[in-house]
């Protein structure tokens, strides 16, 4: 397999696993972290859920050590890297303004992404959250449904 094919599969695998990991883990045992992120100003300092950044780098580094080893184990952990700075990019920096961020994108695919997300933040509680992905989102029009099956049901 090309390398260039590892690192997209990498990309692409890393999102799934994200989105179940963020629904499942996250919003399950994880969530004395992450419930910080849940709280009324999201990206305005520092968090607990930072935390999950913090461990998901150590462990990347230890598979780029490993891939001195096994040489496609570096090409994944340079996929994951990626997913990385594009979830830091994407999730910090242009949905929650992080660092200062003003840029309101005009883009179909980021604004979706902003909005699906921002509503995924609507739900402060562990439980009955929405759009869990952070490279991708439903249609917003999707979400919004969700949201309201879920308030009609409490
Ligand atoms: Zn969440
Ligand atoms: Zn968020």
């Amino acid at each position: 397999m090309s390398h260039l094919v590892l690192v997209i599969a990498t990309l692409l695998l890393m999102e799934l696993a994200v989105t179940l990991f963020h629904k499942h883990v996250m919003h399950g045992t994880g969530w004395r972290w992450h419930a910080s992120h849940h709280e009324a100003r999201p990206g305005s300092g520092w968090e607990r859920n930072d935390w999950f950044g913090v461990v998901f780098s150590c462990a990347t580094v230890l598979l780029f050590a490993l891939g001195g080893f096994h040489q496609p184990i570096w090409w994944i952990a340079l996929g994951i890297t990626l997913y990385g700075v594009l979830y830091g990019l994407l999730h910090d920096v242009v949905t929650h303004r992080r660092f200062g961020m003003k840029w309101q994108p005009k883009n179909a695919y980021l604004r979706r992404l902003v909005t699906a997300h921002r509503l995924h933040h609507a739900i402060r509680e562990r439980e009955g959250g929405v759009s869990f992905g952070f490279l991708y989102a439903p249609p917003v029009e999707t979400v919004r449904r969700q949201l309201r099956a879920r308030r009609s049901r409490t």
